[in-house]
């Protein structure tokens, strides 16, 4: 079951300083880190990472939009000039590809056994509003689609995780070359499986 997932540590979570409490939290949950940089993110390697061609990503950012909006009792189209997830997502895409090459970022590769799913659940709910109190953006973040679409901007949640594990595959495949990730064993392995 050993899986290897990509985290980001976006912008907002690198510039609040919070990558070591955040890392901290993956370590004693017992994910090994295998690989890690602080980078500047090229438009190329964003628009890759945040494909357009990605139906089920883009529909379900603009979803997450309109479940938001439903929630709050408010008309999709009066505020974002629209009610498709499809457009929405797409503005919401041109957005996220701003935010992630503007500042930097640290991408991590995490590794374990359920690592795709574990870290998700650590990472919590898209809508830091949503998401419970002891995960990670529930803990440090408050924003909501409302919040980021009048600002227009991506919702300020702190982390990327992959979604899954084919997800998974190919960002650890993008952001890393083979030779940047490496295999060693932690202390406690033989005692927690
Ligand atoms: N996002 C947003 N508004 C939305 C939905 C998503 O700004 O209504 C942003 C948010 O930063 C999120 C990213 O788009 O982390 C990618 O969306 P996805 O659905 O993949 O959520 P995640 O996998 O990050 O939980
Ligand atoms: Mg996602």
């Amino acid at each position: 079951m050993k899986e290897q997932t990509l985290v980001i540590f976006k912008p907002d979570s690198v510039a609040r300083g919070l990558v070591g409490t955040i890392t901290s939290r993956f370590e004693k949950v017992g994910l090994k880190i295998v690989a890690a940089k602080m980078m500047m993110v090229n438009r190329e390697l964003a628009d890759k990472h945040y494909p357009a061609s990605r139906e089920a990503f883009i529909n379900g950012m603009g979803g997450k939009t309109l479940e938001n909006y439903q929630d709050m009792g408010i008309d999709p189209v009066k505020e974002v000039g629209s009610a498709d997830p499809h457009e929405i997502g797409l503005k919401i895409r041109e957005w996220l590809v701003d935010m992630i090459t503007a500042a930097p970022v640290l991408a991590v590769v995490l590794e374990g056994p359920h690592a795709v799913e574990l870290v998700r659940k650590m990472v919590g709910h898209t809508l830091p509003l949503k998401s419970a109190p002891g995960t990670i953006r529930g803990d440090y973040s408050f924003d909501s689609s409302y919040l980021a679409n009048v600002g227009k901007r991506p919702i300020k949640n702190l982390l990327h995780a992959s979604g899954q594990l084919d997800e998974a595959k190919y960002e650890v495949d993008l952001w890393f070359n083979s030779d940047e990730i490496v295999s060693y064993e932690r202390v406690e392995e033989d005692i927690m499986r």
